[in-house]
């Protein structure tokens, strides 16, 4: 009997299959992954989980009785290979499953180097999957020599973690500044200064050439000509869309697969939500990479898959840990013309990012009243005074 079925078991499939069955959908339910493990949270696989403080249980998103009781049939290891959209079937492991509606929760994959700079090098490691860490494990020794490449959130936390277990960091970034892509000059100025203290050689403006090595990565040639040893290479050079099953399958992919406001594909009988996803956004369209996405995305779809007809209004979060730092952000700072600092209690700090006199974001680092007087101002619609924020004597609780 055809049903939902949800390609990819990520942090959008758990959440669109819970809330599919918290709805009342009581028909056929089917998540197919190509992981060997039932859904889980990769947040702390370059956090809690990589410095070895969290254990594997932890990781999982739902108590494994959870799927049974639900009646969700999961299939993992399991890469879907093809989707007939006019037969309304998905094919995996040499078999089809029929479905009514379909949703795609593929993610996204990491950019990798090409192996002619020596990407494909035993010693050189994505962060993305459990698969991925647990290969990376024992070579986090102390003493041992680690090259991170790319200065965003994931190459960041790595080297907090790395730096914390005794290991030799030295990260390069090939733009001028480390968080280029996501964060002001004043949070990098910040977040430099962070991982310097804690011994991290942090180079911005430097370009890899490639990566040297015969069996094993031994290290890299940098654009200057420098050579840095190593004993295992981290990439965090960013991510795309998994898009590849969408594109063969027909459908639209515009920076991700395109849907609607609802988080209907270009074939009204496909779906998708999270990182693999993008929605108008006025003329523009916008794809998130973020836990707090997939599962309100991934919520919204299973209700619209139900016929809710809500939009999908995006509420951008994030956070990220960096030693006994936590980083919490509010809104999208797309388009700020000025940054406001504000200091907190303690060690804290938030970075405040207006368009003119509208407020956009809040970068909040150890300072949880700033992120939450933020962010509900932000979702509000609401921006106070930049002269009372940039004021430590501005009471944030009566702004909000
Ligand atoms: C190391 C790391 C740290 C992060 N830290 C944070 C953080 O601090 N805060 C935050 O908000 N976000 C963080 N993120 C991002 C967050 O984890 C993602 O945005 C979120 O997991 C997206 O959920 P998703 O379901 O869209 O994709 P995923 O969770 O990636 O799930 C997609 C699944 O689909 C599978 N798949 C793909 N193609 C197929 C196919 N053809 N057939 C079957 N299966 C397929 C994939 O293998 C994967 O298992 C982090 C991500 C990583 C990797």
């Amino acid at each position: 009997m055809a049903g939902i079925v949800i390609v990819g078991a990520g942090q959008a499939a758990a959440s669109l299959a819970a809330r599919l069955r918290a709805l009342g959908h009581t028909g056929d339910l089917a998540i197919i992954g190509d992981e060997p493990v039932p859904p889980y949270q990769r947040p702390p696989l370059s956090k809690g989980y990589l410095l070895g403080e969290m254990p594997l249980e932890r990781l999982a998103l739902r108590a494994p009785a959870f799927w049974a009781d639900q009646g969700v049939s999961l299939h993992l290891g399991q890469p879907v290979t093809a989707i007939d959209r006019a037969a309304r079937t998905v094919s995996f492991g040499g078999r089809t499953l029929p479905y009514d509606q379909l949703a795609l929760t593929t993610g996204a994959r990491p950019r990798r180097l090409p192996p002619a700079l020596g990407g494909d090098l035993p010693g050189v490691f994505a962060v993305r999957s459990l698969a991925d860490v647990d290969a990376m494990a024992p070579l986090f020794r102390p003493g041992a020599r680690l090259l991170i490449v790319g200065g965003g959130y994931i190459g960041l936390e790595a080297a907090a973690v790395a730096s914390k277990r005794g290991l030799r960091v030295t990260l390069i970034e090939a733009a001028p500044r480390i968080l280029g892509r996501v964060a002001s000059a004043k949070t990098a100025d910040w977040f430099r200064a962070l991982h310097r203290s804690h011994g991290v050689d942090l180079r911005e403006g430097t370009g890899l050439d490639r990566l040297l090595g015969e069996t094993h990565v031994t290290g890299a040639l940098l654009a200057d000509g420098t050579r840095i040893p190593a004993d295992f290479v981290i990439l965090g050079i960013g991510v795309l869309p998994e898009t590849s099953l969408a594109e063969a399958a027909g459908l639209t992919v515009i920076d991700g697969i395109a849907l609607d406001e609802l988080g209907r594909t270009s074939d009204p009988a496909i779906w998708a939500a999270g990182d693999c996803a993008s929605v108008p956004a006025g003329k523009a369209r916008l794809r998130l990479e973020s836990v707090g996405n997939a599962i309100d995305m991934a919520e919204c779809v299973a209700a619209n898959m139900l016929g809710a007809g809500q939009p999908y209004v995006p509420k951008p979060w994030f956070w990220s840990d960096q030693y006994d730092v936590k980083l919490q952000i509010a809104g999208l700072n797309t388009g700020h013309d000025r940054v406001v600092t504000r200091p907190g209690a303690g060690t804290g700090i938030s970075f405040w990012y207006y368009a003119g006199d509208r407020l956009l974001a809040v970068d909040a680092a150890n300072d949880p009243r700033a992120y939450m007087t933020g962010k509900r101002l932000i979702e509000a619609g609401r921006s106070p005074d930049p002269a009372a924020i940039a004021d430590p004597a501005t009471d944030l609780r009566a702004l909000a």
